[in-house]
């Protein structure tokens, strides 16, 4: 389990992207939503060691993760939004390279474990394909791959479906839950969806804060008999009686969504609550 407990973080220029965050982490995929800003990146650079907080600390199953850094970053993988790679080498040659970053020094048996790697992502066919030649989805699965070398107890995601076309986002996802069976996997995004799909608990983030977090189908639940949807999108009523949520695109047509304990008038129908929902209440 990972324990985050009271982190704070303060950038020079006065940001405060982290404020006081509190969370604890079971085994399988934890979805981390929030908008733009809200300060998620600056909790998985923190949480895979590569950025300090002012305060606060993190345990990976009782251990302080800055207690022993080297240790920590062998049971640590990490996969950054922006994830670049040196584009004429091949895929098999760069995990090998990693490999000897993460301390795979006899030359067998680092050959064993990128085949295995790459055999598990799927890549192992295109091994020897530069990897300026690959897909964004090849793309995100080496970066997968990478991330899992060495076994690690605890796998931080960054925002990892956005750019991919949605086959690649479904075989994305399905290698995300395949690989979190017995481990911590941290996923951060912006798309609601992703963690609908995948994720039984999940934390919402807002301006360097939790402001929810539990499990999807708990928070649909407080949901319920409370979300009501009108078509069309007139505003200027609604804005003042009631709490909106959104205004999106319904089955072909623009609806309006609002929070209301009782039915608000009667061009209103109780709808039932999604993801999308707790997201923009828990933001509101
Ligand atoms: P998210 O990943 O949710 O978009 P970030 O963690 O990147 O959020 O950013 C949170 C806040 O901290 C934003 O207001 C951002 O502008 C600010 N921020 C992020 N990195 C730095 C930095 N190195 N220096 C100053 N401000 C930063």
């Amino acid at each position: 389990m990972l324990v985050i407990q009271e982190l704070c973080k303060t950038y020079n220029n006065g940001i405060e992207a982290l404020k006081n965050i509190s969370l604890e982490i079971p085994h399988g995929i934890f979805g981390l939503l929030g908008p733009n800003g809200a300060g998620k990146s600056t909790l998985m650079r923190t949480l895979a060691t590569l950025q300090d907080p002012d305060s606060g600390t993190v345990t990976l199953d009782g251990t302080d993760l800055r207690r022993d850094l080297q240790q920590s970053r062998q049971n640590l993988g990490y996969l950054p939004q922006d994830f670049g790679v040196y584009p004429q080498v091949s895929a098999v040659e760069l995990l090998d390279q990693l490999a000897v970053f993460k301390g795979f020094v006899n030359r067998k048996q680092r050959r064993a474990v990128v085949e295995e790697q790459l055999q598990l992502v799927n890549l192992f066919d295109h091994r020897h394909q530069q990897l300026g030649t690959f897909s964004g989805g090849m793309r995100q699965r080496f970066g997968i791959a990478q991330a899992l070398l060495g076994a690690p107890r605890l796998i931080i995601v960054d925002e990892p479906t956005a750019g991919l076309d949605p086959a690649e986002r479904i075989r994305f996802q399905n290698l995300l839950a395949e690989i979190s069976q017995d481990r911590v996997l941290l996923l951060s995004t912006h798309i609601v969806e992703d963690v609908a799909e995948l994720c039984p608990q999940m934390a919402i983030l807002k301006q360097g804060a939790i402001v929810q977090s539990g499990s999807p189908l708990e928070m649909l639940d407080n949901l319920k008999g409370r979300v009501w949807m009108c078509p069309g999108e007139d505003l200027s009523e609604i804005e003042e009686q009631w709490a909106l949520i959104t205004t999106r695109m319904e089955r072909g047509g623009r609806c309006t969504r609002v929070l209301s304990e009782t039915q608000p008038s009667s061009k209103f129908q109780l709808v039932d609550p999604d993801l999308n929902d707790v997201y923009f209440t828990a933001l509101m």
